[in-house]
């Protein structure tokens, strides 16, 4: 017969700590605590398996699970002396789900089975307390009929059965469900059930009740915390029912409880090297251990507890380094929203960058920056942002989209600025033009105060509590553990000096991927760039460039001088050029005056240069190949700004210029060719020597492709993961949020591949470009700058495959920091 139940009590158990997948994580603690002798009610476990073949057989128990079941209970009799379902010494059980990974409070929980008309009368006379056994019945009718949704039968073996089942289905609740979505756990995994010997924490004043903590979950500090309820059941304590007192007041009212949950709390500190969970009920002035297992925590505390372990010699740095999720993290960088207030979430959407802003709302950048200037927080709202608002996204608390991506313009530039930002939420309809956005028939108005979870996706009416970012000396010390053993470098994706600081600060190893078209959407060179493009012949888009020149320089100075020393790689113009033209009448009609030319002559521009896919049109190298004077111009700012700066001021300067979107080996044999010369000519003219490469973004499976044929003309590759993930899977990074979530649902897709990596289609194609890149150019330096290279997955993978560095934003260099360590730690393991 298989084994379906794993017995304990009495200080022994058939399981173990290290059985988890069997036996849950509730069961294989339970068995531990047992193990290492620690007070426990006898009971027995019912094995994952046994759920799963429940669900696999029509919701039908496998032929002898009730023979088992009756053995267990059996067991539990012989220790306890008392008899289940006997009218005059009822033993009495609970039911408790548990997964191998935590879910609390997903699952469904039943007590004091085994109680009828008949029992409650003899658990009466046998307790002495007849309301306590009047209690307890009540309490399983209420729960009974909660949980397994059916009138309480009077036989306990049928209320036993009915109990298993219901915890068996509660695995396929809705909440539950949505709570394995979230985390990612498997649906195949099922949840053990624990059948357990009821002892009472509602027996007079001299029981009780309660959860604590070994260290305190929400700062990290080594103390103990938790909180118990005289004359109560577990449930109790959770349901806020009544106010629980402090363990304070435990050490006081029962001094030998406490003190011996107190050695207990150390003992089992030491014995699983992790803060516990746990969970104790006193009978009568007897402790017994219910419950014990990691706790959950803050990542504040996760990253105090993970280094203060270490320093106690409890853990290694590896394990401290292992411990901590870095997603996480982000928490400490950003403002987060106060968990213990009340928050009616009106709208969700996609958790685009993280933080919490409060603010009130515009609906234009002009806007945004005129409430500003007034010293009022706003957030910025719009169908979707352009590169012409970044001047409202600067100055704004926050941002929120009702259309777009993980990487659209507004959670890009978002993160980039560290700014928080809810995109693509569908829920909310915005009128610009009547400054005013609906959602679900509730009209927000111009003005009114907004909450936006930039870590969750969600949006609130009024002004929520935050609570600030904060960055302790143990995030210090662990990002230094971090950078030990991490191999893989971290670049930061950043276009001004402001934000390449920030990396800095954060750790970054130089910027692997400036963007220069944000820098022309600076008000003053705008104008400047759009003369530029209308221009008719070659000499006037010249005498265009030469004014806009200046100002790249500048620039770039101000990015070598925070990278000194550093690497910089600048990317040359990347987006169609109609990106940067008005669209509607007005607009047009005013800027045709500003240039001195004919309305329709701009209207008819704007409309030649209109594409059907601009993503897959006229833009990248394909402009610096039918308009080399751009990238012209680019290079020499660039070069120019590098030799001055290292003449002048002496800082090491490392441009590494890079060509974006190439397909054709044509268009780097001829861009390259032109960028050197310039580079040289510059050398000479300030008879400065710069070290510069020369290199190209991979982000069409052609060039991944081609990769051996490209490669010669290239000093580094650097994966555009966005592009490539649009242009492998054709879909579209600003539109595919329509979809994809439901593809995710259905299971067709794991995750969002704008996200994390598409390791089976994007991934393959990368580990092809570098085997082909490298073949030809052995140690050719590779990198990824796509919005992948901050997610710890994506990160894990490009270790894995042989990156040389990873870039992300300012503010998810620490996360990257730690994925890095993580994948190198993972990999040894
Ligand atoms: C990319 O495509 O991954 C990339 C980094 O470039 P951009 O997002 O600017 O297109
Ligand atoms: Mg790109």
């Amino acid at each position: 017969m298989k084994k379906y139940i794993y017995t304990f009590g009495n200080g022994q158990a058939e399981g173990d700590g290290q059985m988890k997948e069997l036996l849950g994580g509730k069961g294989a603690g339970l068995a531990e605590m047992n193990r290492i002798g620690l007070p426990v009610p006898a009971g027995f476990t019912i094995t994952t398996e046994v759920c799963t073949y429940y669900y696999a057989n029509s919701q039908q128990y496998p032929a002898d699970f009730e023979k088992a079941l009756r053995a267990g209970v059996a067991h539990i009799e012989k220790v306890m002396n008392a008899k289940f379902g006997d009218p005059k010494n009822p033993l009495l059980l609970s039911v408790r789900s548990g997964a191998r990974a935590s879910m609390p409070g997903m699952m469904d929980t039943i007590l004091n089975l085994g109680l009828n008309e008949e029992a409650v009368r003899g658990l009466g006379e046998c307790s002495g307390n007849p309301a306590f056994a009047k209690d307890s019945f009540a309490r399983l009718q209420h729960m009974y009929q909660d949980v397994v949704e059916e009138p309480l039968p009077q036989d306990p073996w049928k209320q036993l059965m009915g109990a298993v089942g219901a915890v068996f289905r509660s695995w396929n609740s809705k909440r539950a469900i949505e709570y394995r979505r979230i985390n990612r756990i498997p649906a195949e995994w099922g949840t053990a059930c624990n059948v357990q010997a009821m002892v009472f924490g509602n027996m007079g004043e001299d029981s009780g009740t309660g959860v604590c903590f070994s260290r305190d979950p929400s700062t990290g500090e080594n103390i103990f915390y938790g909180e118990y309820l005289v004359n109560a059941q577990g449930e109790d304590v959770v349901a806020g029912i009544r106010t629980p007192e402090s363990l304070e007041a435990m050490r006081k009212k029962f001094p030998e409880c406490h003190k011996q949950l107190t050695d207990i709390r150390e003992k089992l500190e030491k014995h699983f090297r992790d803060m516990q969970d746990m969970e104790f009920t006193m009978q009568k002035g007897k402790l017994w251990m219910l419950q014990c297992r990691n706790g959950k925590r803050t990542a504040r505390a996760a990253v105090r507890m993970a280094v203060e372990m270490t320093a106690e010699k409890l853990i290694t740095k590896q394990e401290a380094l292992l411990r901590i999720n870095p997603e996480t993290l982000n928490q400490l960088l950003h403002p987060m929203i106060n968990p213990a207030l009340k928050k009616q979430v009106v709208a969700k959407g996609l958790p685009a960058s993280p933080g919490a802003a409060v603010g009130r709302v515009v609906f234009t950048a002009d806007d945004a920056v005129a409430w500003a200037e007034k010293k009022e927080p706003v957030i910025l709202v719009r169908a979707e942002t352009s590169p012409e608002d970044i001047h409202g996204m600067n100055v704004a608390k926050g941002i929120l989209t009702s259309r777009g991506g993980q990487t659209s313009h507004a959670a890009v530039v978002a993160r980039g600025m560290g700014k928080t930002c809810v995109a693509g939420c569908g829920d909310i309809e915005v009128h610009a033009e009547r400054k005013e956005f609906t959602v679900k028939g509730t009209v927000i108005k111009e003005g009114d105060w907004i909450t936006i979870d930039g870590s969750s996706g969600e949006v609130m009416r009024g002004q929520i509590g935050t609570i600030p970012a904060g960055i302790s000396g143990e995030f210090e010390t662990l990002m230094e553990w971090a950078d030990e053993f991490r191999t893989l470098k971290i670049r930061a994706n950043a276009d001004i000096p402001r934000d390449a600081e920030a990396a800095r600060k954060f750790g970054a190893e130089g910027i692997g991927l400036c963007r220069t078209e944000h820098m022309f959407f600076d008000e003053k060179r705008l104008p400047f760039f759009r003369e530029m493009i209308v221009a008719d012949s070659v000499e006037a888009r010249k005498k265009a460039l030469d004014k806009i020149a200046p100002f790249q320089k500048e620039d770039f100075r101000g990015l070598f001088r925070s990278m000194a020393g550093l690497p910089v790689t600048i990317r040359l113009l990347d987006p169609p050029l109609h990106e940067f033209l008005p669209h509607t009448e007005k607009e047009i009609a005013e800027l045709a005056e500003g240039l001195g030319i004919s309305k329709t002559k701009l209207a008819d521009k704007v409309e030649n240069l209109k594409e059907q896919n601009p993503m897959l049109g006229h833009r990248g190298c394909r402009l610096g190949v039918t308009y080399p004077e751009i990238y012209a111009m680019q290079v020499r700012a660039i070069m120019e700004a590098a030799c001055e700066l290292t003449r002048d001021e002496k800082i090491r300067v490392i441009p590494e210029i890079e060509i974006p979107l190439v397909g054709l080996t044509g268009e780097i044999r001829i861009l390259r060719e032109m960028t050197e010369a310039i580079c040289k000519q510059v050398m000479t003219e300030t008879k400065q020597k710069v070290e510069y490469k020369v290199g190209t973004m991979i982000e069409l499976p052609r060039a991944a492709f081609r990769s051996d044929a490209i490669a010669p003309y290239a000093d580094f590759f650097s994966f555009g993961t966005n592009d490539l993930t649009q242009t492998t899977l054709g879909v579209s990074r600003d539109d595919g949020f329509r979809f994809l979530p439901e593809y995710e649902k259905m299971g067709l897709l794991s995750k969002d591949p704008f996200q994390t990596i598409d390791f089976e289609g994007v991934g393959e194609l990368m580990k092809v470009c570098i085997a082909k890149g490298r073949q030809v150019k052995p140690g050719l330096e590779i990198g990824i700058c796509g919005e992948h290279g901050g997610d710890p997955e994506s990160v894990e993978f490009c270790h894995a495959i042989g990156l040389d560095y990873v870039s992300c934003s300012p503010f998810r260099v620490p996360v990257a920091r730690l994925a890095a360590a993580q994948a190198v730690l993972k990999k040894n393991k």
